[in-house]
C-alpha cells in the first residue's frame, strides 16, 4: 500500500520495542527483570479511582466540551497560578488525552513546513517524531556528560537561527533525570525572550524531585517570558495514572482556541467520567504523591549505589524523575548491542540510550519494586564483568 510520505520519516518507538521483547519473553515463562517501564509501579490512589467511579455510575458518560470539564479547566488554573506561578485563568487550559497529546496537538497548532524546533538532546523519543510529523525540523542540541546532560544557555543561542519558532524544555527531564536550577532556567528564559522564539515546557515530573532540586516553571519568572511559554503537565507521573489518558496544556488564549479546533476534529473531548478522577487527584490529598517519592527515593539510593559500584558504568546522580542514565562508553559497547545482549543472555530489559540521542548511555527506570531491581542489578554487575 502507498502510504503517506510523513509515516516513512517516523521510527516505532524503541523504547516500546524492547519492552514487547521483554514482555514477550515473560509471557514465554523466562525470568526478565525489567527496567524499561516509564511508568510508576504503584497502583492508581483509591480516592481518584473512587471519583471516576462514582462519576460512571452518576451517568457523567456523554460528550462533554472539547476543552474538558469547566470544573476540571478551573481547578487546573488554579493549580498553575498557586503552585507554579502561571498566571492562566481556566480559558487558557485544555484537557487533553496525556502529556504525550498534549505537545502533539501543540505542534499540530504551531508548526509548519520549514519551522525548526530546538530540542536537547538526550530527549524524550516522541518529541522530534512529532516534530516531523507536522512537516517541521528538530534542530538537536547535544549535551553530554561534560555539561552533566544540560544544555548551556550559549548552546541555546547558536541553535537558533530565523526559522526557529519553538524550543522544547523538559525539566526534571526524562531519560536523564536532570533538573534544570532556577538560574539555569532564568538564563534559557532570557535567551528565548532575546530571541522572541516560543518555549514549551514539559513539566511532568514536576513533583519527582530530590535532595534539594526544586523546580521552577520557566513561565513563572516574568511577563515576557509568560506570553512565549506554553506549559504541558499531566496526571500520568505525579499520580500513577498512566493508562488513564489524561493531560493538561496552558497557554497564550488564541494557541489553546487552535488546539481545541484540533480536538474537536479528532479526539473530541477526553473520557467524561475520569476527569473527575482527575479533579479529585488535584483537589484532595497530596499524601499519595509524597509516599511514591519516598519510595523512588529509596531505590534511587540503592541503585546509585550499585551502579557506580560496577566497573566500566559510571551514573551521575539525577535530581529528579524516576531514571538512571549510566555512560557505559568504558564498556566498549554501543547501547543497542548492549541491551539486546543484556536482555537476550541475562534476561534483563533496558532502554538503550541510543533512543534518546545517547549511545553511549542505557536508561534504566527504577519504577520498579526493589527485589527485581536487586536482582537486576546483580545479572547486570555479571553481564558487565563478563565483558569488560
Ligand atoms: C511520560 C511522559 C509524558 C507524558 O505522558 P502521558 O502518559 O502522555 O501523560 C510527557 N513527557 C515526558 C518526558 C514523559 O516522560
Amino acid at each position: 500500500m502507498k502510504l503517506a510520505k510523513r509515516i516513512s520519516q517516523v521510527k516505532p518507538s524503541l523504547t516500546l520495542a524492547i519492552a514487547a521483547k521483554a514482555k514477550a519473553m515473560k509471557a514465554d515463562g523466562i525470568d526478565v527483570c525489567s527496567f524499561s517501564a516509564g511508568e510508576p509501579d504503584f497502583d492508581t490512589p483509591a480516592h481518584i479511582k473512587a471519583a471516576a467511579a462514582r462519576a460512571l455510575s452518576e451517568g457523567k458518560t456523554k460528550y462533554g466540551p472539547v476543552s474538558g470539564e469547566p470544573k476540571l479547566r478551573e481547578v487546573i488554573a488554579n493549580k498553575l497560578k498557586y503552585n507554579n506561578g502561571l498566571n492562566y485563568e481556566a480559558e487558557n487550559v485544555i484537557i487533553t488525552d496525556g502529556g504525550k497529546h498534549s505537545i502533539f496537538n501543540l505542534i499540530l497548532a504551531l508548526i509548519e513546513p520549514g519551522d525548526e524546533v530546538i530540542i536537547p538532546a538526550p530527549y524524550w523519543l516522541s518529541y522530534p517524531e512529532m516534530v516531523t510529523l507536522a512537516g517541521g525540523k528538530p534542530v538537536v542540541v547535544s549535551a553530554n556528560s561534560s555539561t552533566g546532560y544540560k544544555i548551556t544557555p550559549e548552546m541555546l543561542r547558536q541553535a537558533i537561527s530565523p526559522k526557529t519558532k519553538l524550543f522544547i524544555l523538559n525539566s526534571p527531564c526524562n531519560p536523564t533525570g536532570v533538573v534544570y536550577s532556577p538560574d539555569e532556567i532564568q538564563a534559557i528564559a532570557q535567551v528565548v525572550v532575546e530571541a522572541d522564539i516560543l518555549v514549551v515546557s514539559d513539566e511532568i515530573y514536576e513533583r519527582v524531585l530530590y535532595d534539594d532540586a526544586v523546580h521552577v516553571s520557566i513561565g513563572s519568572l516574568g511577563e515576557e517570558i509568560f506570553q512565549r511559554t506554553i506549559t504541558s503537565n499531566g496526571f500520568s507521573k505525579a499520580y500513577s495514572m498512566t493508562g488513564w489518558r489524561i493531560g493538561y496544556l496552558a497557554g497564550p488564549l488564541d494557541l489553546i482556541k487552535a488546539t481545541i479546533t484540533i480536538q474537536s476534529h479528532s479526539t473530541s473531548n477526553v473520557c467524561t467520567f475520569i476527569q473527575h478522577g482527575a479533579i479529585a487527584a488535584l483537589e484532595e490529598s497530596q499524601d499519595c504523591v509524597e509516599e511514591m517519592r519516598q519510595a523512588f527515593i529509596k531505590r534511587r539510593k540503592m541503585m546509585l549505589a550499585r551502579l557506580n559500584n560496577i566497573p566500566g558504568l559510571s551514573c551521575s546522580r539525577p535530581d529528579g524523575a524516576f531514571y538512571m542514565f549510566p555512560d557505559i562508553s568504558k564498556t566498549g559497547l554501543k547501547s543497542m548491542e548492549f541491551c539486546m545482549s543484556l536482555l537476550e543472555e541475562y534476561k534483563v530489559a533496558i532502554i538503550p540510550g541510543i533512543a534518546f540521542a545517547a549511545d553511549d548511555n542505557i536508561r534504566l527506570s527504577y519504577a520498579t519494586d526493589m527485589i527485581t531491581i536487586e536482582k537486576g542489578l546483580d545479572r547486570l554487575e555479571e553481564f558487565v564483568k563478563s565483558r569488560f
